[in-house]
């Protein structure tokens, strides 16, 4: 899609904005509904034994799964479950921004690059008979460990994603770490590589395992 034909999109999909939208709003919901899981959580656990910590990595390493295949199978295809994920990602969050051209260059772009404010707590609702399973059945500490890693994840995603799509000089883009990633994510941004290349949007760990890592266009 040529400059000129993405930038007619581009205001057309700001003028779409409700006026009532606020974009820090956007990001600090989500942000302190997770951490406020995280500290409740923190405040129950209770004589943690070193077998119990595990469960952060576990979660972690999990989480960094589904990113993969929700992205793979959720927002490169419309699927009849969840359509509105397939329409936010491929025909707009994709055709805005490209390889070369990541940049937002309005605040109101944050709702074509965040997830839905409610996203995070329909994530909790939907992990928790899994929290509760781990809470009755491994140990409390361990669904807690559960609950606050997968909330982390989820606010990691939303930081990371919305960093690689800053302004040109942004000082958190200039970040050695958010450039490596960034890049890895551009790559995702071809239209010719992103349904299959690069499919983790925050660290590639699934990626790496499934050889879907991409490290240059072409
Ligand atoms: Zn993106
Ligand atoms: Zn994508």
């Amino acid at each position: 899609m040529a400059l000129e034909a993405r930038e007619s999109l581009r205001q057309q999909l700001i003028d779409e904005t409700p006026s009532w939208y606020n974009p820090y709003l956007h990001l600090m919901i989500p942000t302190l509904f997770g951490l406020g899981i995280i500290l409740v959580g923190a405040v129950y656990l209770e004589n943690v034994s070193w077998w119990e910590y595990l469960a952060i990595p576990i979660t972690y390493f999990l989480s960094n799964l589904i990113e993969w295949s929700t992205h793979r199978q959720f927002l490169h295809r419309r699927s009849r479950l969840a359509p509105v994920l397939y329409e936010q990602h491929t025909p707009r969050h994709h055709r805005l921004y490209v390889t070369d051209d990541m940049s937002m260059r309005d605040r109101r772009e944050f709702r074509l690059t965040l997830i839905p404010a409610y996203g995070i707590m329909l994530i909790f609702i939907t992990s928790s008979p899994v929290t509760l399973f781990l809470w009755f059945f491994v140990s409390p500490n361990v669904a807690l460990f559960y609950a606050g890693t997968t909330m982390a994840y989820v606010v990691g995603y939303e930081w990371l994603h919305l960093s690689y799509h800053l302004p040109q000089n942004h000082p958190v883009g200039r970040l050695k770490v958010i450039q490596r990633l960034k890049r890895h994510h551009a790559i995702h941004h071809d239209p010719q590589l992103m349904q299959q290349w690069n499919l983790n949007v925050t660290v590639p760990i699934w990626d790496w395992i499934l050889g879907t890592y991409k490290v240059r266009q072409g």
